[in-house]
């Protein structure tokens, strides 16, 4: 039971963001979501679960304005309690041909914006003795995919800097633990598959060979399977649960 916890979710207009965002929800929590694209049916979604959510529109490539995002969730929330780094971004390039600003992107966003969101959320988890900071890593935090060089440097990234952090919080009540999603079918994902239908596969084969190269299930994971990890992680029961990188990934990583 998440009542009286404040969980802000990065990336949370869309795709895991927002399910993980509902399972919190549902659990009790106050949510403060942020993100681009339609956040009026996010919120929407969110408020129909019990309370009005907050919302941040930081661009979190821009440090500035992740602090401005922090210090809204001070102001008008007291601070958060839960932490939730899900907001990333994907592109498929050989490394010769990888745009310059796309790698830029790519590790400020999926990288360097889970540090600066710790290190400001801190300070306050500290004073209660109480955290949780939950990092949505990859499959590719682990292992690396061909022509996602920027993706899985800043994925590995993601789980070292949780390791690092999970020692430094070691004899508090604060975790921070990284999950590692395989295949989830969101727009992130619907864009690889957009370009394998262009190359001429028919929509459904597109689907099933993408899943077929990495996810023996054959089954997407979904956002809500990942809100539940995610809320066992917050729960009492898991506070020994420190500095994993736990995979969700139909099998993935096992071969
Ligand atoms: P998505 O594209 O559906 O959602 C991404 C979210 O991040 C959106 O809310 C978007 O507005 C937000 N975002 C993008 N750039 C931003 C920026 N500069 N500032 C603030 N917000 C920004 O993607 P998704 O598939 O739900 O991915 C969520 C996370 O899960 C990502 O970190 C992704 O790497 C990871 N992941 C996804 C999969 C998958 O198969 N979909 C697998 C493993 C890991």
């Amino acid at each position: 039971n998440l009542n009286g916890k404040t969980a802000l979710v990065t990336g949370s207009t869309s795709g895991i963001g927002l399910g993980i965002a509902s399972v919190l929800a549902k659990a009790g929590a106050q949510l403060i979501l942020n993100g681009f694209g339609d956040s009026d049916s996010a919120r929407a979604q969110i408020a129909s679960l019990g309370k009005t959510p907050g919302y941040h529109d930081a661009d979190l490539r821009d440090v500035q304005q992740i602090a401005a995002m922090m210090a809204y969730a001070e102001r008008e929330f007291g601070g958060v309690d839960i932490v939730i780094n899900n907001a990333g971004i994907q592109h498929v390039a050989p490394v010769e041909a990888f745009p310059v600003e796309k790698w830029d992107d790519i590790i400020a966003i999926n990288l360097s914006s889970v540090f600066h969101t710790s290190r400001l959320a801190l300070p306050a988890m500290r004073a209660r003795n109480w955290g949780r900071i939950i990092n949505i890593a990859s499959v590719h935090g682990l292992v690396a995919s061909k022509e996602k060089s920027a993706y899985v440097a800043a994925k590995h990234g993601v789980v070292g800097f949780t390791k690092s952090l999970a020692l430094e919080t070691a004899n508090t009540g604060i975790t921070c633990n990284a999950i590692c999603p395989g295949w989830v079918l969101t727009p992130l994902v619907q864009q690889q598959i957009d370009k394998r239908i262009a190359a001429g596969e028919e929509p459904e084969q597109a689907r099933s060979q993408l899943l077929a190269e990495k996810q023996p299930s054959g089954e997407f994971v979904t956002p809500q399977q990942l809100g539940e990890l995610a809320l066992f992680l917050c729960s009492d029961s898991a506070v020994q649960v420190r500095g994993v990188a736990w995979n969700m990934d139909g099998g993935w990583v096992a071969q």
